[in-house]
């Protein structure tokens, strides 16, 4: 048995689970610790009785704000058995010095199994089979299916569940082709996938699984128009998160026969009311039972019972939310290209379409000549968090880009033209490099490079890039539409390679761009493309 980790004064750690945990992470804690489980505790009991204990563990019913640790003088760690945080107040704790800990990969294996039911699921039409039979029918011509041997599945989202179905749709002989803009071709390969774009994707696929976040870029990723380049008969399958598909042009895609149907785990609201999707003879629905299984439970429990044992014992917990907190005056001379590597990581997630192989980091001229690991772990928290629901922070950026197999390599300059410092990042596709630079005027970080376009910006609040054609009158044009959707331009910088040439607009706005503004631009003559961004 692992001895109680004793305080200084003589007593052993105490720890207040109030929330039901798994069995098995009940009795890592009780090997270790005094544990006191008290799952309907009361809000007001809370606050009374939480500064006897050095550990707390909740799951998502618990509000655990500034008060409450406040309150909780001898807390040093917080637990969370599941994946988001959105109940405990991370920058407060982080402030307290209070470690949080999370359970984010325990239950990928249950979700990924869930996938490859829903795919065989919707293969062999197994739960309408079913109830056919049930309501006293035999008839098998009704349900001729698919093998789904030789069968290419796509993947949007190649993470942690991602990976997992990979792994289970190559036992079934499947080929697996998958889009996520930070994953390395070689994390791929070693699982026998391959990387395309998203629209790539889509249309090479029978079946699309999709396993992304659900964060602004991923809102509706799955629209009207995305859908219709699906191949006819095809599938697709939601055990993410509602909202990355829209629902209702789900329905009316296979309804038009565009694809022949869908099994959806996650809804747009939950439970579903009134939802097309329920009664629908060709849509699988399930009531959002990824992590459902006796084996996840348990992981979870584990999980963070190990998390904050290895917080409590001063080692690092291996899914740590929140980082020591640093004052940024500490960081001096980095703290403003610290923000400017997160802006640059955002700036080309949210702009380059085609898969990264690698990128380049390049520290410049003043920067050169300091540390500059607080700034890399900056460009690697812009790559990941725009595209994570788990908080990416200076503690856990570097293991989760490990975990994508995220390749960087980096260069420092010593030297630099026009300006005192200069970060560069370089981002590798199989068809060329994508360049995002930038420097720091009077502290303040400018984006002064943006995929090899020369333009000066605050990277910061709402913007908006389009790439198009130079023609007359195209600034008045997205003007024009901004100002009707009621969106206010702070300020606007054209570059462009020549007079008439390709070119790049960047807006800084005071308001967020409508998603109906996108599109419209989208269909406007000589726009190829419009991105709206939140840095
Ligand atoms: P993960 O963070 O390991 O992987 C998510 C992947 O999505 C990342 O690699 C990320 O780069 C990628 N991604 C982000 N934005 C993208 C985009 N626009 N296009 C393509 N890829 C994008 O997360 P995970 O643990 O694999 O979980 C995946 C999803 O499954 C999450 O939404 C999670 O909430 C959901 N989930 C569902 C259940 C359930 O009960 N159905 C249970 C657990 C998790």
């Amino acid at each position: 048995m692992v001895p109680l980790f004793l305080l200084k004064e003589g007593t052993v750690y105490r720890i207040l689970v109030a929330e039901p945990l798994a069995e098995e992470g009940l009795a890592r804690l009780t090997a270790s610790a005094s544990v006191d489980i008290k799952t309907s505790i009361s809000r007001d009991e809370l606050m009374t009785i939480i500064d006897n204990y050095d550990a707390l563990i909740v799951r998502s019913g618990t509000k655990v704000d500034r008060e409450l640790l406040a309150a909780g003088s001898r807390l040093r760690v917080v637990g969370r058995a599941g994946t988001g945080v959105d109940n405990i107040d991370v920058e407060s704790a982080t402030r307290q010095g209070i470690v949080v800990v999370n359970a984010p990969a325990s239950n990928s294996v249950a979700v990924a199994e869930l996938a490859m039911g829903l795919i065989l699921s919707l293969a062999r039409h197994i739960p309408q089979a079913h109830q056919h039979v049930a309501e006293g029918g035999w008839s098998r011509a009704k349900f001729m299916g698919h093998e789904v041997r030789g069968k290419t599945l796509g993947l949007i989202g190649f993470g942690r569940i991602g990976a997992e179905v990979a792994r289970r749709a190559k036992a079934l002989e499947m080929d697996v082709v998958a889009y996520d803009p930070v994953v390395s071709i070689e994390r791929a390969q070693q699982l026998g996938v391959s990387l395309a774009s998203i629209d790539d994707v889509l249309q090479q696929s029978d079946f699309v699984s999709l396993h992304v976040p659900l964060v602004e870029s991923t809102r509706h990723l799955i629209n009207a128009q995305r859908l219709t380049l699906m191949k006819r008969g095809a599938y697709i399958i939601n055990a993410a998160r509602g909202g990355v598909i829209d629902e209702s042009a789900l329905v009316e895609a296979i309804d038009s026969g565009s694809i022949a149907g869908a099994a959806i785990d996650a809804y747009e609201q939950e439970p579903p009311v009134n939802s097309p999707l329920l009664k629908h003879p060709k849509v699988i629905t399930i009531p959002h039972l990824g992590a459902s299984t006796i084996e996840a439970q348990a992981m979870t429990g584990v999980d963070v019972a190990e998390g904050v044992l290895d917080a409590l014992a001063g080692q690092s917990p291996r899914y740590a939310v929140n980082a020591p907190y640093i004052a940024p005056e500490d960081l001096g001379l980095l703290a403003p290209y610290a923000k400017l590597a997160r802006s640059l990581g955002k700036l080309c997630i949210g702009v380059v379409d085609d898969p990264i192989q690698r990128y380049e980091f390049v520290y410049a001229g003043e920067l050169a000549s300091s540390s500059t690991s607080p700034v890399r772990t900056a460009i690697l928290q812009g790559l990941l968090s725009g595209v994570s629901e788990q908080r990416i922070t200076p503690v856990n950026a570097q293991v989760i880009a490990r975990e994508r197999g995220l390749r960087f390599s980096e260069l420092t300059l010593p030297e630099v033209e026009n300006y005192a410092g200069m970060l560069e990042l370089r981002a590798y596709t199989a068809t060329g490099k994508h360049v995002f630079s930038g420097t720091v005027l009077r502290d303040t970080p400018f984006v002064v490079e943006l995929d090899g376009y020369w333009v000066t910006f605050e990277p910061s609040g709402s913007l908006l890039f389009t790439y198009h054609r130079d023609r007359p009158g195209m600034i008045g044009r997205v003007g024009t539409l901004l100002g009707a959707h009621d969106v206010n331009i702070s300020s606007m910088q054209v570059g462009r390679i020549a007079p008439r040439e390709q070119s790049l607009m960047v807006l800084t706005l005071d308001d967020s761009v409508p998603a109906e503004v996108i599109a419209q631009l989208m269909n406007e003559a000589h726009i190829q493309r419009a991105v709206a961004l939140e840095l």
